[in-house]
C-alpha cells in the first residue's frame, strides 16, 4: 500500500504550459458513475450502456432504462455525460438482437448496425436516454458505435435530432470512419476514438486472441496515424484545435484504454485530441505526467511515435522524452 497515493484534483490536468484538458471518466453503470465523481472526474467520456442488457433474454423497458440512466447522471450534475448507445455482437452477445451464427462476428452485425433489422431497440433506448437527459442537470451526449460510413452517421444522427437529443456523436472504430473524418464530423457534434476496436481492426487482429497482442498494441504506427488523421479530419469540418474543455467545436476524444496509459495519452494530446477518457483510476497518473510536458512537447512527442518504423521504437521514443516515466 502506498503512503501517499496520488490523488486527480479535477478541473483538468494542467500541461506544463497551462494548457488544460478535460480528463473524464469510463464507467459502466450508476455504481461506477459514484466511483468517478469520487475520483474527482472532469465527466463521463464513456458510458457503456451493455450492463442493462446482458444476460437478458428480452429488452428492458423505457421506464427501467430511463430510471438506471438518471441514476448514473445524477452523479455528475452540470458536468459532461456522454452514453454510448447499445454496443452488441461481436464479444457482447445478446439473444433478442444478435445472430450467434455469424462466422465473423467482430466484422458482423453488431454495435449500431443491430438497428438496421431492429430499429426499435435503439430508438426505446435513444427515447430512454432523452427522458433521463431532461431530468437531469448532467449534460448528456450521445454516440454510436461501430460507425464506418456517413450514411450510418446521418441515420444516427436523424434518429437524435428526432428526439431533440445534442450533442450526437459518433465513435471511431473503423479506420473507414477515421480516414472519412472530415466528412464524418461534418454530418454531426463530436467524436470519440475508441482505441481498442480501432486497433483490432486497423491490425486485422482480432482483440481477444493473447497470441495476437503484439499487433492490438495502440503504439503501432498506423493505429496513432488514424488517430491524427481523425484530430485533422474534425479540424477541416470546422474543429477547434486546441479547445480542451465542453466548449470546442466538432470535438474529438479518446475513450479507449490507450487514453489511461500516460506516455501513450501525452501522444493523443500531441496529435490533437480534445479530451481524454479513462479508468477512474488511471486519473492521477495520467494528470501527472501530462503536467510534466507543454502542449509542444506533446505534438514533439506524437510525432516522433507516428513517425517510427515500429510500435516499440514508438514507445522507447516517446518515453525518452519522458524523464517523469523514471
Ligand atoms: C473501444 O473500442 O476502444 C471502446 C472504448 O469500446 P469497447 O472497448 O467497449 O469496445
Ligand atoms: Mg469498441
Amino acid at each position: 500500500l502506498q503512503e501517499n497515493p496520488l490523488t486527480y484534483e479535477g478541473g483538468g490536468a494542467v500541461l506544463a504550459d497551462g494548457t488544460r484538458m478535460a480528463m473524464l471518466a469510463n464507467i459502466g453503470s450508476a455504481k461506477d458513475a459514484e466511483k468517478a465523481a469520487a475520483a474527482n472526474a472532469d465527466g463521463v467520456g464513456l458510458f457503456r450502456t451493455e450492463f442493462l442488457f446482458l444476460d437478458r433474454e428480452e429488452e428492458p423497458t423505457v421506464e427501467e432504462q430511463t430510471a438506471a440512466y438518471a441514476a448514473a447522471f445524477a452523479h455528475f450534475s452540470g458536468k459532461k455525460v456522454v452514453v454510448r448507445t447499445i454496443d452488441a455482437g461481436a464479444d457482447k452477445p445478446l439473444p433478442f438482437l444478435t445472430d450467434a451464427d455469424e462466422p465473423n462476428p467482430a466484422l458482423g452485425v453488431r454495435a449500431y448496425r443491430t438497428s438496421w433489422a431492429k430499429r426499435s431497440v435503439l430508438t426505446n433506448q435513444l427515447d430512454a436516454i432523452a427522458a433521463a437527459a431532461q431530468a437531469s442537470d448532467a449534460k448528456v451526449w450521445v454516440m454510436a458505435p461501430m460507425i464506418s460510413t456517413v450514411e450510418d452517421v446521418e441515420d444516427f444522427i436523424g434518429m437524435c435530432r428526432e428526439r431533440s437529443i445534442a450533442p450526437a456523436g459518433i465513435m471511431v472504430e473503423t479506420p473507414a470512419a477515421a480516414v472519412t473524418a472530415d466528412r464524418m464530423l461534418a454530418a454531426c457534434d463530436f467524436a470519440s476514438i475508441g482505441t481498442n476496436d480501432l486497433t483490432q481492426y486497423t491490425m486485422a487482429a482480432d482483440r481477444m486472441l493473447g497470441s495476437l497482442a503484439h499487433l492490438n498494441n495502440p503504439w503501432q504506427p498506423a493505429v496513432l496515424s488514424l488517430v491524427g488523421a481523425t484530430c485533422t479530419g474534425a479540424r477541416a469540418a470546422g474543429g477547434d484545435p486546441e479547445a480542451f474543455g465542453d466548449t470546442a467545436n466538432k470535438p474529438v476524444g479518446v475513450c479507449g484504454e490507450a487514453a489511461g496509459d500516460p506516455a501513450l495519452a501525452v501522444v493523443l494530446v500531441g496529435l490533437g485530441v480534445n479530451s481524454l477518457s479513462m479508468t477512474p483510476r488511471s486519473l492521477p497518473a495520467v494528470a501527472k505526467v501530462l503536467s510534466s510536458v507543454s502542449l509542444e512537447d506533446a505534438k514533439r512527442l506524437a510525432q516522433a511515435a507516428v513517425s517510427a518504423r515500429t510500435a516499440d521504437e514508438a514507445k522507447d521514443a516517446v518515453r525518452a522524452g519522458l524523464p517523469i516515466l523514471e
